[in-house]
């Protein structure tokens, strides 16, 4: 029957995974709420197969050229330039958010694939002549070998591509393990580098949820993780991970601050927070969710931003809508608990997503934008991640309430300001404790040669996503301290090296 659910499986070796189907899970189309797939969750000997593939792939490919991987990243660039909308519609048909956001996911993914296109640049050593007499210092980075990536379900093609491009142009073999919930991008990518004439078992699939990830961090060899989730996963990622001896950079979640100052521009304010609130049905990790209004700038501000509101038309991503759905049922069910919560705590309810009309079947996971005012620091609307289109108006009287409730807050994802005030702005970029900041601009996700990641609970580990920090974390340094004979320079000499 056309309408049974497909079979999404993992991709092994360059092809897909032919070993038995074992537990499986629901994948939905968000916007009808009908079940379109069963993926396979992989079990701890499935991801050891997949280590397999990888670990012998690892053999040849950290020896191949620079120029070779470097072709290889371009191949894979054009064919993913060239059909990025078939990507989108894979996206927009399990994560739900409207196509042009799709396609935007997969535009920033394709900026690091090209910045990964550089890797004969990036992966240039020093080299000190004369250190001692005829003897020279040089030092070079290599790969890790198998590396992990976990990821979530709200950017399947993006967040996968802040590291598989750099990883793979180092010379290491991947085992991405994508977000169960929206697990066919992967594949296709997957298909996709095989195009591209990447050998096979240099990018792998594994589906599965927390057996598998189990295992990849126990895995001795998986040198590597990089995962991107929610911070209690990622806290226990990076426990479980660091403890097995790997390098981990594990990215958690997120509640980010727009301060907005007496002296902003409203107008370009209140188009900033719609934007960024209720883009990607607010399911992004950038997404502003509290937005701090420095009186007396509050009551304009909601005002305009309500205006804007009643414009917004939600429902399926395919046919032009602003939103789309939520992504499952029960993390619907879950963002619209936290309307009642938040009536039921005294905050005011300005605009009630449940009352949105819809353009899309009934079925879907629908919540519309929520807009909530004189929410305040003790109230669940602001202690937790909501991930969902609902927006927090906090009323603060100075600017240093403002940075103190943004520096107190556990998250440190990202940040912007509004103001006019080139000093303010300047003192704000200084003070607050935040890793990407926005002045004037409210998602501000830094290009792909700068680093991606937080602070505090949003990022455990220490290096960032992509650029520089990227090629570091996927690589690790030898210096190489050399002298060729001569003979003058012949005898035995037990006292420590000098240099002289
Ligand atoms: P999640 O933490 O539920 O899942 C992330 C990954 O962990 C998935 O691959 C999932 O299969 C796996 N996982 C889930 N439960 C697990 C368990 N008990 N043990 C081991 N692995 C498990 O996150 P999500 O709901 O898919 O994504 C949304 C979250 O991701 C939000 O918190 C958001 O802020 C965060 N996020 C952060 C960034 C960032 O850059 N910091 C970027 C995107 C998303």
């Amino acid at each position: 029957m056309d309408n049974d659910p497909r079979r999404i499986t993992h991709w092994v070796g360059g092809k897909p995974w032919s070993g038995p189907a074992g537990r499986a899970g629901d994948v939905f189309d968000p916007a009808t709420g009908r079940l379109t797939g069963r993926v396979d969750l992989a079990s701890g000997a499935d991801v050891d197969a997949a280590v397999t593939a990888a670990v012998t792939a690892f053999a040849d490919w950290r020896h191949s050229s620079l120029t070779r991987r470097a072709q290889a990243l371009f191949a894979f660039r054009e064919l993913l330039n060239s059909r990025k909308e078939e990507l989108a519609a894979i996206i927009t048909a399990e994560h739900g958010k409207v196509l042009s956001d799709a396609l935007g996911e997969v535009t920033r993914g394709l900026e690091v694939v090209e910045f990964a296109c550089g890797i004969p640049h990036l992966l240039k050593g020093g080299f000190s002549e004369n250190v001692s007499t005829k003897v020279d210092v040089y030092s070079i980075r290599q790969p890790l070998g198998v590396v992990g990536i976990i990821s979530p379900f709200n950017f399947p093609a993006m967040v996968p591509m802040w590291f598989f491009p750099v990883a793979i142009a180092c010379g290491n073999t991947v085992i991405l393990k994508p977000s169960e919930k929206d697990p066919s991008a992967a594949v296709w990518m997957g298909a996709l580098w095989a195009e591209a004439g990447l050998p096979d078992g240099v990018f792998n699939v594994v589906h599965g949820d927390k057996e598998a990830v189990d295992r990849l961090l126990e895995h001795p060899d998986v040198r590597s993780v990089s995962f991107v989730g929610s911070t209690p996963i990622a806290r226990y990622v990076y426990e479980g991970g660091t403890k097995a001896g790997k390098r981990v950079q594990a990215l958690g979640g997120a509640k980010n601050h727009m301060v907005v100052l007496p002296d902003a521009d409203l107008d370009l304010a209140a188009d900033a927070a719609v934007n960024a609130g209720f883009g990607s049905a607010g399911e992004r990790c950038m997404a502003i969710s509290a937005l701090v209004a420095v009186e007396p700038v509050a009551d304009e501000l909601v005002r305009k931003i309500r205006e804007r509101m009643d414009g917004l038309t939600v429902g399926d991503g395919r046919r032009g809508t602003d939103m789309g759905p939520l992504v499952t049922e029960a993390h619907r069910d879950k963002v619209a608990g936290y309307l009642d919560a938040g009536v039921a705590q005294g905050a005011e309810l300005v605009v009630d997503g449940r009352e949105q009309k819809i353009d899309g079947d009934e079925g879907g996971f629908w919540l519309g934008p929520t807009l909530f005012d004189r929410v305040t620091p003790a109230m669940t609307l602001y202690t937790d991640e909501i991930f969902g289109p609902v927006l927090s108006v906090l009323r603060v009287p100075t600017y240093d309430a403002a940075l103190d409730l943004v520096n107190t807050n556990p998250y440190g994802n990202g940040t912007a300001i509004f103001t006019n005030d080139g000093g303010a702005a300047r003192r704000y970029q200084n003070e607050v404790e935040v890793g990407m900041v926005g002045i004037n601009v409210p998602i501000p996700v830094p290009m792909a040669y700068y680093s991606f990641g937080g602070w505090k609970h949003s990022l455990f580990g220490d290096s960032h996503a992509h650029g520089a920090e990227g090629v570091q974390f996927f690589t690790r340094g030898k210096v190489v301290t050399s002298r060729w004979l001569d003979p003058s320079h012949g005898g035995l000499n037990l006292g420590f090296p000098r240099n002289d």
